[in-house]
């Protein structure tokens, strides 16, 4: 059998599903479209067996912290009133890549909370996991001049790019949507990694974040 790699877009909880796509070393789209529970993607993961499983989700807290609960919730944290942030977020953001913040009033800390739970079941079942951003991996593919996601255009631009990309994904690119989208982009991420085509922001004790290794993103156009 060989190798496949597994992107996760992640959601907050079952209520939302979450995109997932599994491709093959030859870069092959071996399936991608969405599932809701925890138990339904540790399923995916004991069947397709891949070699990295690749999460767009903060995976870690910031140095110190063991919770995100506004009144330290678990004891463990040292200095729970202090603002802090995780080196890997602070990276993005001198680079002008925007991210949500892991703080103790992040709107994602239910993401957190779940990506974090999902990386410590798939890691006692020896799998790797990689923490990526699929926003920041188009920065680094393809520059900055992406139109907004929220617009028509914007997922027709994004089409043609996954198209290019994968070519695999054949007349499947037509119907493709954002979230299957990233998380393809999350699988390629781990497959770029697996080449050592990748760079790594942040320290290891509060979740790093894999990027391809890109364009200058400085130098690239920046049209918004
Ligand atoms: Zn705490």
């Amino acid at each position: 059998m060989t190798a496949t790699y597994l992107g996760i877009d992640l959601t907050a909880s079952a209520k939302r599903p979450s995109g997932v796509a599994l491709l093959s070393e030859g870069l092959e789209v071996l399936h991608a479209g969405t599932l809701r529970t925890d138990a339904d993607l540790l399923t995916l993961v004991a069947g397709a067996q891949p070699v990295v499983v690749s999460i767009d989700c903060p995976l870690g807290l910031p140095l110190g912290w063991d919770c995100l609960d506004l009144e330290c919730s678990c004891g463990q944290c040292d200095c729970p009133t202090e603002d802090r942030r995780r080196r890997c977020e602070v990276e993005l953001a001198a680079r002008r890549i925007p991210c949500y913040w892991t703080t103790r009033r992040s709107i994602i800390r239910e993401m957190v909370y779940r990506g974090m739970e999902l990386r410590y079941h798939l890691e006692k079942r020896r799998v790797q996991v990689l923490e990526v951003y699929p926003y920041g991996t188009k920065v680094h593919l393809w520059g900055r001049g992406m139109p907004p996601k929220t617009r028509p255009e914007g997922l027709a631009w994004l089409r043609a790019r996954m198209a290019q990309l994968l070519p695999s994904l054949g007349q499947r690119v037509e119907s493709l949507t954002h979230d299957e989208a990233d998380a393809l982009l999350a699988a390629y991420t781990a497959w770029l990694h697996a080449r050592g085509r990748t760079e790594t922001l942040g320290l290891k004790e509060e979740g790093q974040i894999v990027l391809p290794l890109g364009v200058p993103v400085d130098r690239a156009s920046d049209h918004g």
